[in-house]
């Protein structure tokens, strides 16, 4: 599902070696973390897949494609196969929970009923009662709920989670974790950017660590430990 091989990203204005012969392999249907600190470079490696910025050296490949061969033209294909959440949940504050899930449908011109796709989805994050609330009205919980339904409306194989329950108190950061837990068992490939210990180390799965932009630990056991 991603393939980083021997992947050099270079910012050639500040010289910074964000990632450096980054080597690794994911498979369809694995959730896994990127950890490391500030500044190790998961943000480069999430933007990289996206094809929001190119590898200086060596080859990114999505779902068997290598990205920096997709043309521009076929750039909103590649990212609606990628799903995306974030911290901040970037909900449409005018939009209510469904209208959120609808005008992505519409973007991205899904086929099929958008309304349908739309109720399904809030219903497996558990959230097919709040259909009419707009962000403001939703617990920091539900609107991060609401983001990950977004993120998956469009059926995207692949989700990229950057430090999703960074803004969440531990217990609801625990539901948001069981919540992708259970995406993830329908046959999602998940990979999680975080720097969140705690969340890394209750539940332990493969794990890569960035450290300065090398690749020091491809641990399948799981666990922080930097
Ligand atoms: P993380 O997400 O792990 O905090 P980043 O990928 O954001 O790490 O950053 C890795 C390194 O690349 C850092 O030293 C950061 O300052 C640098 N960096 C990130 N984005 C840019 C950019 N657009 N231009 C120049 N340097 C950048």
């Amino acid at each position: 599902m991603v393939e980083f091989r021997h992947v050099t990203k270079t910012y050639p204005r500040t010289h910074t070696h964000a990632l450096k012969d980054v080597d690794f392999h994911i498979a369809k249907g694995e959730f896994v973390y990127v950890t490391g600190h500030s500044g190790a470079g998961k943000s480069t490696m999430l933007a990289l897949m996206l094809r929001r910025i190119v590898a200086t050296e060596g080859t990114v490949a999505v779902a068997g494609q290598d990205v920096a061969r997709v043309p521009d033209s076929r750039l909103p294909m590649l990212r609606r196969h990628i799903g995306m959440i974030f911290q901040d949940h970037r909900l449409l504050g005018h939009l209510s929970a469904f209208e959120n899930l609808t005008f992505t449908l519409r973007a991205v011109a899904a086929r099929g009923n958008h309304e349908q796709r739309a109720m399904a989805v809030l219903r497996q994050v558990g959230l097919a009662h709040k259909r009419k609330a707009y962000p403001i009205e939703l617990s920091l919980g539900e609107q991060q709920r609401v983001a990950i339904a977004r993120a998956m409306v469009t059926d995207a194989p692949l989700l990229l989670a950057d430090e999703p329950t960074g803004n969440l108190d531990p217990d609801t950061a625990l539901e948001i974790m069981e919540l992708l837990d259970d995406i993830n068992l329908r046959g999602t490939t998940i990979l999680l950017a975080t720097h969140a210990r705690d969340l890394v180390d209750s539940y332990k799965r493969r794990t890569l660590v960035l450290r300065n932009g090398e690749l020091v630990r491809d641990d399948t056991r799981g666990g922080y430990s930097l």
